[in-house]
């Protein structure tokens, strides 16, 4: 029988690419799913970036590029830095790789020693603490409320913080609560780290522009805090690319050279033509992507009425991305339809079951009392699922 590492077989599954895999196994198979699980645009890249793309094929890029990505890549990088965050960076603080979550599994792996802690503000994306604990690090989650907005606060992660922590892992706006934190609650945050100059910052803006409320601020904006903190970011989300995986950071120059490092062993550097097209994607203006933001805004105002209609889910109001993450703790110790519902994971099964909706648990995003639901799929499937769901529960 073949042995696999012990590191594989420690490792969870991403839960939100199985419910993705398990929706489709149902559809394949005749069943009526409404897939709300994956956090994927449900438009087209437009036109524009795929032009970029064809050109870069009849154009023969073919070769293998950069490491760390063309030059023109990072110059556009370095531009959009400047032009949406009002960061400088030089090309030698860019590293372009295969999504933001090889980005992230980069920073992992050249930042952690055995045994070094990791800050997760809870709920967090589902890929974190697996990221972390592959790279012999400790995932130390940090609850936060719901009245709290699911937002960390200057105190508890005062109190999280011991002599191992190396870094603070978040997003914002924040896969899966949508939270997006202010300048101000980030300077707060910045005060306390303050007291612990060797923690380092990992901030993961891939939702940047997917925000209702309008300024988004970086942690790196703080003249304090920009050489202690590593910005990722990406196209799959605002530019609806998640197929054409380029992530990029920008870092440190130490940090920045050591994914370059790390990344040259495992990969030999992100696609050729996705990079050509991305080159395209980050010079326009982001207002030419603004329709997708006004749209998922409508989605927004949609789901979060037909929800409230629902005894027993609580819900914050999402100020960016494209997830709701409701509390539906009040059906645990329940029996629906003969099921009995003990924890998240059986209610989201539960939905998959009775309701033909796929949802993820909130036990992936370290929220054992949420499920998450995206919002990434039209009006009419939205509104069809939550009734479904109602239907269901009531
Ligand atoms: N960070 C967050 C918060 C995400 O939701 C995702 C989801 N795709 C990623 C990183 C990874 O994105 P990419 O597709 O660029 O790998
Ligand atoms: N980030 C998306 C999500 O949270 C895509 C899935 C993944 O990359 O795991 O659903």
């Amino acid at each position: 029988m073949t042995q696999l590492s012990d590191r594989v077989l420690n490792m969870a599954t991403s839960a939100t690419l199985a419910m993705a895999a398990k929706a489709r196994e149902l559809k394949a198979e005749g069943k009526d799913i409404i897939g709300l699980s994956l956090g994927e645009p449900d438009f087209n890249t437009p036109d524009f970036i795929k032009e970029a793309a064809i050109q870069a094929v009849n154009d023969n890029y073919n070769s293998y590029t950069p490491v760390d990505g063309y030059g023109e890549l990072k110059d556009a990088i370095i531009t959009k830095f400047k032009r949406d965050n009002n960061l400088s960076y030089t090309p030698s603080q860019i590293v372009v790789s295969t999504g933001a979550k090889q980005a992230l599994a980069n920073i992992a792996a050249v930042l952690l020693n055995k045994g070094d802690e990791v800050i997760l503000p809870c709920p967090y994306w589902v890929s974190y603490s697996d990221i972390v604990k592959l790279n012999d690090g400790v995932p130390v989650e940090v609850k936060t409320s719901i009245e709290n907005d699911f937002k960390l606060t200057p105190q508890q992660l005062e109190e999280a913080i011991t002599p191992k922590t190396k870094m603070i892992w978040y997003s914002s706006p924040c896969n899966p609560s949508g939270s997006v934190y202010s300048k101000k609650e980030l300077r707060a945050i910045a005060d306390i780290l303050q007291n612990h100059p060797n923690i380092i910052v990992v901030s993961d803006e891939i939702y940047e522009h997917i925000n209702f409320i309008g300024g988004h601020s970086s942690m790196a904006e703080f003249d304090d805090m920009f050489d202690r903190t590593v910005t990722v970011n990406g196209v799959s989300k605002a530019f609806a690319m998640t197929g054409w995986r380029i992530g990029y950071i920008g870092a440190p120059e130490a940090i920045a050279r050591a994914c370059n490092k790390m990344q040259g062993q495992i990969t030999s550097g992100a696609n050729c033509i996705a990079q050509r097209a991305v080159i395209t994607a980050l010079n326009e203006s982001p207002s030419r992507v603004q329709y997708m933001i006004d749209e998922f805004k409508l989605r927004r105002e949609l789901i979060l009425g037909l929800l409230n209609d629902i005894e027993g889910f609580k819900t914050n109001v999402p100020e960016g991305a494209f997830y709701v993450f409701p509390d539906i703790s009040h059906f645990f110790g329940k029996t629906l339809k003969g099921q009995y519902i003990e924890n998240a994971t059986d209610f989201s099964l539960f939905l998959l079951e009775h309701a033909n909706v796929a949802t993820v648990t909130g036990i992936a995003f370290g929220n054992p009392s949420c499920i998450r639901i995206s919002y990434a799929a039209s009006q009419e499937q939205i509104i069809e699922a939550i009734r479904r769901i109602k239907d269901a529960v009531s």
